[in-house]
């Protein structure tokens, strides 16, 4: 590796982390990135002597490089990606590379949704047993600064997305976990369902019979693929539907883990994170942490104190008997029927953003039960409009979360809710989706 002429493409999290864990390395590296790099990543640039540009790709120098890697939010199918391509210069992610310089054991987590709670879950019950471990990826720093700082771990919890997976080839999870696959970001694979799907099963290469799958044996798209794929791993399914021999599942209110011969039970209204996806979460942490036999005690205690993570139904105030809840990070259709499903009042939804090619069929009964008004926050309301109109007879629309805000106290009665829960993408109107959850909080607190 050493001497290696490495292209960066992107200086965000990953990109950063990458350029950086090169140049410890002792490899020449160059990162390139079309926009403006924010200033955070610019002084680690500078601070770690790394050349880089901003505001457009030097192509021939990239041409010329022998291994280019590519940040997550770059689509493939943009002219310099294709030209990489044709020029047969490898491409690679970040997690990837940085697995080229660790001999930590890896707990790999993807999935639609539930990674970084499942991950931090897993995170939390390893440190409670006093083992070193960090939690990176797709969450908090990157892996790659990571393993390019001086404190080696024994253990990393990686949270991966699909796009990370992508350009994933030589890594070998120890321990991989699959919450569950349900459309999102269909835009980047040319709304082709399987590709998404292929991606997310790229977490199993490498895997061997003597490295663990955990997986939601509920999701029928999971159960299909594993049937279809044969893959030759250890499985520990979890299930709502059926007892499991080697895994977790849920009997009237207890929720019971059965792994290797040693079982460990816990009610259900002992989890700290209620709802039924999180119950899910909950069964896939506990069954990845006994996998590197993790006490019991050190499990119960994570899934029972366990603080719900910020724009994931987070309760932010109740105001005259009416509670606001922000689920900003419900950036799909399944995590906001989730949301929904967990509702036990009248709901007035605020919605929208960014479309990924979305199919609301499934959300529509939900709506209909549990769903006074609508309000549309977004660019381009019209497909959400369409979806529900039949189903509500209220719907507003607006690009601004202090009028919906707004708009939504003044629908609400006392003892209903008032839930920010988007199922889109929050790039149209604001930078992240913590952004949109942070001026959602803002707004109600100057209500
Ligand atoms: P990810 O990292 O995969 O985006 P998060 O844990 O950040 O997942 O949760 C994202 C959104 O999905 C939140 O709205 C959360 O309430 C919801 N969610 C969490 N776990 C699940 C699950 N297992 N199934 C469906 N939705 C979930």
């Amino acid at each position: 590796m050493e001497n290696k002429n490495i292209v960066i493409l992107g200086a965000a999290e990953s990109g950063t982390g990458a350029a950086v864990l090169a140049k410890v390395r002792g490899m020449d590296v160059f990162v390139s990135d079309n926009s403006t790099i924010p200033p955070k990543y610019k002084d680690i640039l500078k601070t770690y002597e790394i050349n880089f540009e901003e505001g457009g790709h030097s192509k021939e120098k990239i041409h010329n490089s022998e291994l280019v890697i590519k940040s997550p939010g770059i689509p493939d199918n943009i002219p310099l990606i294709r030209e990489l391509h044709e020029h047969s210069i490898p491409i690679i992610s970040e997690i990837e590379f940085a697995s080229w310089f660790t001999e930590a054991h890896l707990i790999c987590v993807t999935g639609s949704n539930g990674k970084t709670t499942t991950a931090t879950m897993i995170c939390q019950m390893l440190e409670n047993d006093d083992l070193s471990v960090a939690l990176a990826g797709n969450v908090g720093e990157s892996f790659a600064f990571h393993v390019a700082g001086e404190e080696p771990v024994d253990y990393y919890v990686l949270e991966i997305s699909s796009f990370q997976l992508d350009y994933m080839f030589s890594l070998k999870a120890d321990i991989a976990v699959i919450t569950n696959i349900t459309p999102d970001h269909l835009e980047r694979y040319n709304g082709d369902l399987q590709a998404y799907i292929n991606s997310k099963f790229r977490i199993l290469n490498n895997m061997t019979v003597d490295d663990h799958l955990v997986y939601c044996d509920d999701d029928p798209t999971i159960k299909d693929e594993l049937h279809r794929r044969k893959p030759e791993v250890t499985m520990h399914p979890f299930s709502f539907a059926h007892t499991t021999a080697n895994g977790a599942y849920t009997d009237d209110n207890k929720l019971i883990f059965n792994i290797n011969q040693i079982t460990l039970k816990m009610t259900l209204e002992e989890l700290a994170l209620q709802g039924k996806h999180n119950t899910y979460n909950s069964m896939a942490a506990g069954i990845a942490a006994r996998l590197v036999d993790i006490r019991k005690e050190s499990i119960k205690k994570c899934l029972k104190d366990f603080k719900n993570l910020e724009h994931r139904l987070e309760e932010v105030v109740t105001i005259h008997g009416i509670k606001f809840i922000n689920d900003s990070k419900a950036t799909n259709v399944n995590s906001t029927w989730y949301a929904l499903e967990s509702m036990n009042k009248p709901v007035i939804w605020i919605a929208g953003g960014q479309d990924k090619g979305n199919d609301y069929e499934k959300l529509r009964p939900l709506v209909a039960e549990k769903v006074k008004s609508l309000i549309c926050l977004g660019k381009d309301n019209s497909i959400m409009i369409d979806a529900f109109k039949n189903v509500i007879d209220e719907i507003y629309e607006t690009q601004s979360m202090i009028e919906a805000v707004g708009w939504a106290y003044q629908l609400a009665e006392d003892d209903e809710i008032i839930l920010l829960s988007p199922a889109c993408a929050s790039f149209d109107l604001f930078e992240n989706y913590e952004d949109r959850g942070n001026r959602f909080k803002t707004a109600v607190k100057g209500l």
